[in-house]
């Protein structure tokens, strides 16, 4: 089941540009970094409220999110939805005629992550994740 959205994913072109636009918008700088090295993807975190807004660097030049950059430029970039269970709910999905993209997979901030593929859901790249026991 899907719980609420868990963050929007923001692709930055200029990290230090982007966290200083961020900061001053919300009124605090981001509480957390972390380095996605699978992924070649540098996150930066920001909460507001209950919610979470989370910054995408590319770190290397095959990382999805610099194709993402060079294909459509900075901006949104995913809606990441909370499932308590993304086995089951990746299985219930894709038995609707959603596609995911590769298999469920470490995200950062201690999450189990898949993605939905845009041309399944209507234009929007959809990411699911579970919160993991931590660590
Ligand atoms: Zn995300």
């Amino acid at each position: 089941m899907i719980k609420k959205i868990e963050h929007i994913g923001i692709a930055v072109e200029n990290p230090e540009k982007s966290n200083e636009i961020f900061a001053k918008l919300f009124g605090k700088t981001s509480y957390k970094t972390e380095l996605v090295e699978s992924e070649g993807v540098k996150t930066y975190f920001y909460k507001i409220g209950e919610s979470k807004i989370e910054l995408l660097e590319a770190t290397k030049e095959d990382s999805p999110i610099k194709k993402f950059i060079n294909k459509k430029g900075q901006g949104m970039h995913h809606l990441a939805l909370h499932v308590e269970d993304i086995h089951s709910e990746l299985a219930r999905l894709t038995n609707l005629g959603f596609e995911a993209i590769g298999d469920i997979k470490q995200g950062a901030d201690n999450k189990l992550i898949c993605f939905l593929h845009p041309k399944s859901t209507g234009g929007v790249l959809i990411e699911l994740c579970q919160e993991q026991d931590p660590v």
